[in-house]
């Protein structure tokens, strides 16, 4: 735990206001009802080798969530792919994690009427970052199913539009570290597995790969490691996951645009099978990175750059 009180901020570049600013003097107006409300949606994409991967998929799923929210982000496609990849360019990295931000913004005259509110675009590209450390990644995380909190009921907040509310997720972060886990998943109300802090969760349960159907975010990781499972012919469900399986699955692993798919060997302080990372999870893992750099999962970032020396080169 860091013990400076000066707060970090990672080189990168920031999209705020219609302008390009260094991350690290990137403000946003204390009224925004997206700091006040969490009224507000978000993507995160990565860039890899210099290449945004599912870009298009990070875009349905981004613009379907600010029109589910009644949201305008004033801007297409196009002109978002421009705004990411500028920032990812003016940053000079090669690896990223570049995220797209939809605020309700602030109302141009008093008012409690989000229909008033003119709605603000940011977005920003920092260094690539892990979800699981690299010790983490070799040997499999600890995971902490929680007791002590549940996942917002979905019938409240949608979590298939990628939200702020992630209260229940770190109070049960508090918990796996009360008892020495170094991350944590949540159930719903039933006992079913559903996500943790910037994941989804698979378990590989007598021969069939399982992850849950309702209560989550659709992440893209999530939906290429279903997709990679079908290229291998590993049956796949997406159905209800009890906790109980979870704990008794032969192989267990996280997905995330921040990082991918990584192992988990213990649970709730018991080892996952024979607490080694397992060869499905690793198998899917080299799949997963191998596609980077294949043109229908990934678009180079000098391609959405255009009339740059670097789209002409
Ligand atoms: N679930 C939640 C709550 C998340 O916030 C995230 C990503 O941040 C995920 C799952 C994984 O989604 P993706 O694979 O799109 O990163």
């Amino acid at each position: 735990m860091s013990t400076s009180t000066k707060p970090f901020i990672p080189n990168g570049t920031a999209y705020v206001d219609g302008d390009y600013v260094p991350l690290s003097e990137a403000r946003l107006p204390l009224m925004d009802w997206g700091f006040l409300h969490g009224d507000v949606t978000y993507d995160v994409i990565h860039v890899w080798k210099n290449r945004f991967f599912r870009l298009d998929a990070h875009f349905d799923r981004f613009f379907r969530n600010v029109d589910r929210l009644h949201l305008d982000a004033d801007v297409d496609r196009d002109g978002l792919a421009t705004i990411l990849a500028e920032c990812v360019h003016r940053s000079d990295l090669e690896d990223a994690f570049v995220e797209v931000i939809c605020t309700r913004g602030m109302p141009s005259q008093p008012s409690r009427d989000p229909r008033d509110a003119v709605n603000q675009l940011y977005a920003f590209a920092m260094p690539f970052g892990w979800v699981a450390n690299e010790e983490q990644r070799e040997r499999g995380l600890r995971l902490r199913i929680a007791q002590s909190v549940t996942r917002i009921s979905p019938s409240a907040v949608d979590p298939t539009v990628k939200n702020f509310h992630w209260l229940d997720m770190i109070m049960g972060l508090y918990e796996a570290y009360d008892h020495d886990d170094e991350n944590v998943v949540l159930c719903d109300e039933d006992g079913n597995v559903t996500e943790g802090p910037g994941f989804n969760v698979f378990a590989l349960i007598d021969g069939r790969m399982k992850t849950p159907d309702s209560g989550v975010l659709e992440g893209i990781t999530r939906k290429s490691t279903i997709e990679l499972c079908e290229m291998i012919q590993l049956p796949i469900d997406v159905t209800t996951v009890p906790a109980e399986q979870v704990r008794a699955a032969d192989e267990v692993f996280i997905t995330s645009t921040a990082g991918g798919i990584a192992p988990v060997t213990v649970i709730d302080g018991s080892p996952v099978a024979d607490g080694k990372v397992g060869d499905v999870t690793q198998r899917l893992n080299e799949l997963y990175w191998d596609k980077h750099d294949d043109p229908a999962w990934s678009t180079a970032v000098a391609d959405l750059l255009p009339g740059s020396e670097l789209a002409s080169a």
